[in-house]
């Protein structure tokens, strides 16, 4: 079968290969049958070892849904009675992490942060010194809204100086930027499927220390469908999903699973930070500025300031640059107009180079400025 290869700029869901759509094309199964599993148990070990966890200590609870209910379960699973979270917010995606804690009337403390500029780690360290009732601290790794790395090593050490306990969102990095969840001091992380692991959407995981876990079988239960404990149990005893698995998407995930462990960690990443360089020097070439300092950014995404011109409009951009296999994607700061281009998913520095052949086109026939012109 022929499949129209996309290259998807975007943060997600990512370019897949062919093997991984097909993957999804299997007889019929019911997913309480054995074969089904012993697949779904192994699965739960190599996510645990994509992020160098010791199986002994760490373990993987997966979930149906996309990566913002990871979010979710997290938060209001982990959060023991009286206690308070933390969130460390520089950008969209920890703001959403504040809004979760609203929807369950979770205390919260909300730490706002400049969102060009990585998080001040004297204040967190007063923040937590000042409220002993702190439980628990979140943050992202890549703040996929302006491409932002945060020093997760470092506000790890200070989380767990203060004793609680630390969860990072790692949606946008895993299976991308090497984690190693113990030496970087992360009690939880989480992704989704169809991001740095490049398989299809529909299925979330968080990996997590197996003692907190079961510790938290105490905590206030404030969801039926999205709680941490039940599904951990559910699976430790009965080794499936409480309820219905996403089938087929379980299958992709499998041959991802594998094609990640064939490309390796360290080869995967350089492909991935090559494709960011390439995107970084195809924008420069042409003009572009981007919003965040090159020495803070993950490798992952660029959030690029739309020119000051007339005739710029992203809609028309995007429509020129979609009908000709390639996606981009709106940006997510409030504070000035933007677009972002990113370097996940199944893609190489050659897509990005007849990317922006493509992209310098759809300027011309646009009558934009290039070099692409700012007022300030
Ligand atoms: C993609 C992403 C999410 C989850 O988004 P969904 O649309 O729910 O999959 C959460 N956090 C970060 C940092 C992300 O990049």
């Amino acid at each position: 079968m022929q499949i129209k290869r996309n290259v998807l700029l975007n943060p997600g869901p990512a370019t897949t290969t062919d093997t991984v759509k097909m993957a999804q094309v299997v007889p019929d199964i019911c997913p309480r049958e054995k074969d089904f599993s012993s697949m779904m148990k192994r699965m739960r070990e190599d996510l645990v070892r994509i992020v160098h966890g010791d199986l002994n200590k760490y373990t993987s609870v997966l979930f149906c849904g996309s990566g913002t209910m990871m979010m979710d379960v997290c938060i209001n699973s982990l959060l023991p009675r009286a206690k308070k979270i933390l969130i460390i917010n520089n950008g969209s995606y920890s703001m959403r992490a504040v809004e979760i804690c609203e929807n369950y009337n979770l205390p919260f403390i909300n730490f706002e942060c400049p969102i060009d500029e990585l998080p001040d780690l004297d204040k967190i360290e007063q923040i937590l010194k000042e409220n002993q009732d702190i439980a628990l601290v979140y943050t992202t790794h890549n703040e996929t809204g302006t491409g932002i790395l945060n020093p997760v090593r470092e506000i790890g050490l200070l989380v767990h100086k203060y004793n609680a306990v630390f969860i990072v969102d790692t949606i946008s990095t895993y299976a991308m930027r090497p984690i190693d969840i113990e030496r970087d001091h992360i009690d939880f992380c989480m992704a989704s499927a169809q991001k740095g692991l490049m398989a299809m959407t529909g299925l979330s995981f968080v990996i997590g220390n197996i003692e907190i876990i079961k510790k938290s079988a105490e905590y206030p239960k404030r969801s039926y469908y999205c709680n941490l404990y039940m599904q951990y149990h559910f699976f430790e005893t009965t080794g499936k999903m409480h309820f219905t698995p996403p089938v087929q998407t379980i299958y992709a995930a499998r041959q991802a699973l594998d094609e990640y462990f064939a490309e390796g960690e360290e080869a995967k990443w350089k492909r991935h930070l090559e494709v960011f360089e390439a995107i970084h020097a195809g924008l420069d070439k042409l003009g572009f500025k981007d919003i965040i300092r090159r020495e803070i950014q993950a490798g992952l995404g660029v959030t690029v300031k739309y020119p000051d011109d007339e005739n710029w409009s992203f809609e028309k951009i995007h429509d020129y640059c979609y009908e000709r296999g390639f996606t981009i994607y709106p940006g997510k700061t409030a504070a000035q107009n933007t677009f972002r281009l990113c370097a996940l998913g199944a893609i190489t520095k050659e897509d990005i180079k007849d990317f922006f052949i493509v992209l310098y086109e759809a300027l011309k026939v646009n009558n934009i400025q290039i070099p692409i012109h700012y007022n300030a």
